[in-house]
């Protein structure tokens, strides 16, 4: 009866040394990269209970086989075909279950742990990518105070994230002791953390609409712990040390620096493009230094499936006119988007300031959604109650991340679905 087993018991044994191996070699592969170490969303109870029941399941079975091997032990001893190696072990009462068939009980046992090995394997590959099998597109606009921080999930699970928040700090001088010691990091403490909340283990692009801080100060931190595949900037540069910096950082890192083209159309997956609409490249494609940054921030459309989105950066009311003139064709610049394009979502221009989104500039546009990044506690008096106005005026849904928190729209089957994420 033993003999017709041994074969099959072997190739089990095969089969479960080769999955151990594969485990370690994935494991040694993941510890190779650096960045991947830590980048675990965080999973929800149903995974935390499932994961415990598994390491139970395992020891319990590691028990019984044990068990087993040392009944089968013992009756091989009885019938005199070997001698056990250990006889302290296998004569154990309590170890040794004879009314069963061990040979039989073992095979069993050892089909149940490859289920259980690979069911486990399958919760830890869920766990890393839970969103995996989703096919709906997410804009979460981060509430990230002050400042501006977009992550774009599309249906292919591509990962693109505009702007990275950060805090704007007024120093006068003299007073030089209101400056904390470890003041608030935006990217550090709030931005990195919730990306890899949300399983993001790299960026397949990094969009930089312009350079100012409440857009640019968290993302020093995002380069420096997450992989980013290309970055995209205004092609300016603004004179300041903290911008140096991070641009030395992405260099370091092999990121490529790309100044948008308002020429051509970045396809990021089979149903999601984005087209650059604003500023022109400049004419010598030469990097300028530029201080004033509101005015060079990337104006650009996204269309996912069938919804179409319109992000802002801070740019005012003076470029809003040049690109509505641009397409009115009352400038040398050629058109790059077609008239009377209505979009679904509007991210609000500098923060809802009334020195953007225009009359015209919204009559052109036609959202039905607009959404304004600004924080509960600000200075500039953001946004602007005209602007809130007009939006209301035009039957525009308007979203605020100061009163709602975290505003996430999302695309499934080519239509707009909402959720406010309070944190
Ligand atoms: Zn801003």
């Amino acid at each position: 009866m033993g003999l017709v087993y041994v074969p099959l018991g072997k190739a089990i044994a095969f089969l479960l040394s080769f999955l151990n191996d594969g485990i370690f070699a994935v494991t040694d592969f993941l510890q190779s990269l650096r960045s991947l170490q830590t980048i675990w969303p965080s999973p929800d109870i149903t995974w935390i209970a499932a994961y415990y029941t598994f390491l139970a399941l395992l020891y319990l079975l590691w028990k019984k086989i044990k068990q087993a091997k040392a009944a089968k032990l013992y009756l091989d001893f009885l019938h005199g075909d070997s001698a056990p190696s250990e006889p302290a072990a296998p004569f154990d009462p309590n170890q040794i279950s004879l009314t069963a068939d061990p040979i039989r009980q073992l095979f069993r046992l050892r089909i149940f742990l490859l289920f259980t090995i690979s069911g486990f394997a399958l919760l830890l590959f869920i766990g890393y990518t839970p969103d995996r099998f989703s096919r709906n597109g997410l804009v979460q606009f981060m509430d990230v105070g002050q400042g501006d921080s977009i992550l774009i999930r599309t249906p292919e699970g591509k990962h693109i994230l505009i702007d990275g928040g950060g805090t704007l700090s007024f120093h006068k001088p003299g007073e030089d002791w209101k400056i904390r010691r470890d003041p608030y990091e935006v990217g550090r403490k709030l931005l990195v953390p919730l990306l890899k909340k949300r399983g993001v283990h790299q960026l397949d692009t990094l969009i930089l609409t312009h350079q100012d801080a409440d857009h640019s100060g968290g993302l020093q931190a995002v380069l420096e712990q997450i992989p980013v595949k290309q970055c995209l900037f205004n092609g300016t540069l603004k004179p300041n040390e903290g911008l140096k910096k991070l641009f030395r950082t992405a260099l370091k890192r092999n990121i490529p620096l790309i100044a948008a083209d308002p020429s051509h159309i970045m396809s990021m997956d089979a149903g999601t493009q984005i087209q650059f609409l604003y500023p022109f490249l400049a004419e010598n494609n030469q990097i300028r230094v530029e201080a004033q940054q509101n005015n060079q921030s990337l104006v650009f459309l996204l269309q996912m499936e069938a919804t179409r989105w319109l992000f802002t950066g801070d740019m005012e009311m003076s470029a809003e006119a040049l690109l509505l003139k641009a397409w009115k064709g009352e400038t040398e610049r050629p058109p790059s988007v077609a008239a009377n394009v209505s979009i679904d979502v509007l991210k609000v221009a500098h923060h809802g300031s009334k020195t953007s989104s225009t009359e015209e500039w919204l009559k052109y546009w036609n959202p039905r959604y607009a959404v304004i990044s600004v924080g509960a506690i600000n200075s500039y008096g953001h946004p602007s109650l005209e602007v809130i106005e007009r939006l209301r005026e035009h039957q525009i849904g308007v979203f605020r991340t100061d009163q709602m928190g975290e505003v996430q729209i999302g695309v499934r089957k080519g239509s707009l679905f909402q959720r406010i994420k309070l944190q």
